[in-house]
């Protein structure tokens, strides 16, 4: 259920209670999830755009102008054995996306050429499949880490999926990953809407082998799937529980095939207020949009980071189509904002500098997350 300003029973204003919920924010306090549930349920452009505005100040306060900027490469396609619901990439669904096995060294390293042609940080490889265990396969993707650290041209970080024992997490340490990408998706109320063939513990679980190993987490969601405004909040509030360094936001693009695929479109103030929300509820961590973003704001998309995001998926997602990099650097330079090429997260609370893009997630927008 919704918290109102009006049962919250403050007798402030909707601008008087935003404006003292930001000023606390940009005082180093945190919004609780009641007061989380009040910005998101402000109905009226008017107080939204209030609240882009607040939103704004918190990221420049904590982020400056920097943006930053990551890629992923698709190090295997289709086929997945999971069944999430908004992906292209699942087994069970008829989508026409492409299917291939885990890559050869070439294509990545064409991948860290490009990112590094196009000043982007970090480069995430994602593969589309449940997880990793113990086997040959492991070292298969440890060898394709080591190449990438060794390339030097941009960080490499990875979304692999679910991470099954502690053993699997250290050997990726060892191998030079910095940054993991695995996405909650959802509050844990409506993961098993989207999902049932994995948990949403299952996904704690992976997050948790990764921080004892020491790696950073990149971890994010999608909106737009049919879950209200409640269990957005419930998400950003997790993520602020397990203290992800990137935080990834993908909107839904319904691909023809999945079982979201008539699935009706968030309405852009919608997912404006929503980046919002998150920057009040995680004030210091990278707010990265990621998949969605073009189909879903068109002409508005400058307008994520007025409503607090600080970092941006750039190039081509994992199954569907992005605006050319340089459309993107152009808005960046066109708002003042500089790409944060040197980015290594050593601002950020919490344990560490994540390079990443996380990738996986924005692999998503349709598809996200892997794994
Ligand atoms: S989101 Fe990841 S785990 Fe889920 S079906 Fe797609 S590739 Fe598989």
């Amino acid at each position: 259920m919704s918290v109102t300003m009006a049962e919250a029973g403050t007798g402030l204003t909707i601008r008087d209670r935003v404006a003292e919920m930001g000023q606390r924010v940009l005082d180093g306090g945190q919004i609780s999830r009641d007061e989380a549930l009040e910005l998101v349920n402000i109905e009226s452009n008017a107080d939204i755009m209030d609240l882009l505005a607040w939103a704004n100040r918190i990221r420049e306060h904590y982020k400056g102008n920097k943006i930053h900027l990551c890629s992923i490469v698709n190090a295997k396609a289709g086929a997945c054995s999971e069944n999430c619901s908004f992906c292209s990439q699942s087994a069970a669904f008829q989508t026409g996306s492409p299917r291939y096995g885990f890559v050869d060294p070439e294509p990545v390293q064409d991948a860290m050429s490009e990112a590094k042609d196009n000043s982007v940080t970090a480069v995430g490889l994602v593969a589309a499949w449940r997880g990793l265990k113990e086997g040959p396969m492991l070292d298969e993707v440890c060898d394709r880490i080591r190449e990438m650290k060794e390339n030097g041209k941009s960080r490499p970080d990875a979304s692999l999926g679910l991470i099954e024992s502690q053993a699997v997490a250290d050997r990726l340490k060892e191998a030079g990953l910095s940054c993991y990408g695995h996405n909650l998706e959802s509050s844990r109320r409506f993961f098993p809407e989207h999902c049932t063939t994995h948990t949403f513990e299952d996904r704690l679980k992976t997050i948790q082998f990764l921080k004892n190993a020491g790696i950073s987490i990149c971890s994010g969601g999608i909106i737009g799937m049919g879950e209200d405004r409640e269990d957005r909040v419930d998400l950003a509030m997790e993520i602020r529980e397990i203290d992800a360094n990137v935080v990834p936001v993908n909107i839904l693009n319904p691909i023809p095939g999945t079982p979201l695929e008539n699935q009706e479109p968030l309405p852009p103030m919608e997912i404006l207020k929503t980046i919002a929300v998150f920057r009040f509820i995680l004030p210091q961590k990278e707010i990265m949009i990621a998949g969605g973003r073009t189909v879903n704001l068109r002409d508005m998309q400058s307008m994520v980071f007025t409503a607090g995001a600080s970092a941006l998926m750039v190039g081509n997602y994992l199954t569907t189509l992005n605006q050319p990099v340089e459309k993107d650097l152009q808005m960046l330079r066109d708002l003042g904002l500089d790409p944060d090429w040197d980015n290594d997260f050593a601002d950020q609370l919490g344990s560490g500098s994540c390079g990443s893009k996380c990738g996986s997630e924005e692999k998503t927008v349709e598809a996200a997350v892997t794994a």
